[in-house]
């Protein structure tokens, strides 16, 4: 080879150094597809917009053993029907296969579709360790036209909580004497431990106001007030990705390994019902995330 056409040494580093960090970006990208921490749609519609995405350069064979209970037998056939080569990169498809994986992904992975004429109940659930508790706390702190439900709970107050203002907290009998009055709208073991239940008369004050609710609870919570109240808006709140949601719950560092692992399998089972929600929020930044609820709210008064 001619000496001036030699790639330098410096380049060919980081051109290496490149590619490990697209083939990092990719396989992050195939956990968030995994755990439904972003949605195949989403994914698609990014390799649309940009063919040099990680998105876009990712194989369309490793798009689909990505997606929850794909394995490669299925990813094939869905392959010969929608006539895509296995070769093919997500952002190298035709207008016409786009189209028919488009339509495929919207039948098997619906989404949230918002509805309107909501009432003035949110409910924002989500995984384990996503912040929900955070962005509350920052809309109990800016907004206060907003009412937060306090929840009656038989766990433990850890320091700095305040019996009233973050929950009250009771003992099983007391907890069994709201149950058995009706005075809860909705009620749950949480992380199979401690019980959590919603105080239904502060609600129905404050709605009678005119107030918007905020009801921070579990996902089992969350169905039983979808049940109850049909009409209430219900927000389901996503970490920017799994890699994310995992950093967040060894950083707070208030579990053990042990519960750790079982909290993710938890986190897990909870991201695969995000299409019950009206609304998916991410959770980035704690601030934008509140004011994407609080906008919500003020969208839901009709
Ligand atoms: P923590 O004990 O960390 O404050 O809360 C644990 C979990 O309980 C969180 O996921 C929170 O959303 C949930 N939770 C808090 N209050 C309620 C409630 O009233 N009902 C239900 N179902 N879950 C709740």
């Amino acid at each position: 080879m001619a000496e001036g056409r030699t790639v330098p040494e410096v380049d060919r580093a980081a051109a290496a150094r490149k590619a490990v960090e697209r083939r990092r970006a990719r396989a992050a990208l195939k956990r968030d597809l995994t755990m439904r921490v972003t949605s195949p749609q989403t994914v698609l519609a990014h390799a649309t917009a940009d063919a040099d995405s990680v998105a876009g350069s990712m194989r369309i064979t490793d798009f689909l053993l990505a997606l929850p209970a794909i394995g490669s037998g299925k990813r094939d056939r869905i392959l010969a029907d929608l006539h895509i080569s296995a070769v093919k990169r997500l952002g190298g498809l035709g207008v016409r296969q786009r189209v028919l994986l488009q339509d495929w992904l919207d039948g098997r992975f619906p989404q949230p579709h918002p509805r309107d004429g909501r009432s003035r109940l949110l409910v924002l659930a989500g995984p384990t360790a996503v912040g929900k508790g955070t962005v509350a706390a920052h809309i109990r702190e800016n907004h206060p036209e907003i009412h937060l439900s306090v929840s009656a709970t038989t766990r433990a107050p850890r320091p700095g909580e305040i019996d009233g203002v973050h929950y009250f907290f009771v003992d099983d009998a007391e907890f069994d004497r709201l149950i058995a009055n009706g005075e809860l709208l909705e009620h749950a073991v949480v992380h199979n431990r401690s019980r959590y239940g919603t105080p239904r008369a502060p609600i129905d004050d404050a709605l009678a106001q005119g107030k918007t609710v905020l009801l921070e609870i579990d996902l089992q919570g969350a169905r039983q007030v979808r049940q109850a109240e049909p009409s209430a808006t219900l927000i389901f709140l996503l970490p920017p990705s799994w890699d994310e949601l995992v950093q967040r719950l060894v950083g707070r560092g208030t579990e053990g390994p042990e519960e750790r692992v079982r909290r993710l399998r938890t986190a897990k089972v909870e991201l695969a019902a995000q299409s019950e929600f009206d609304h998916r929020i991410v959770n980035e930044d704690v601030a934008v995330a509140a004011r994407e609820v609080v906008e919500l709210s003020s969208s839901s008064v009709r």
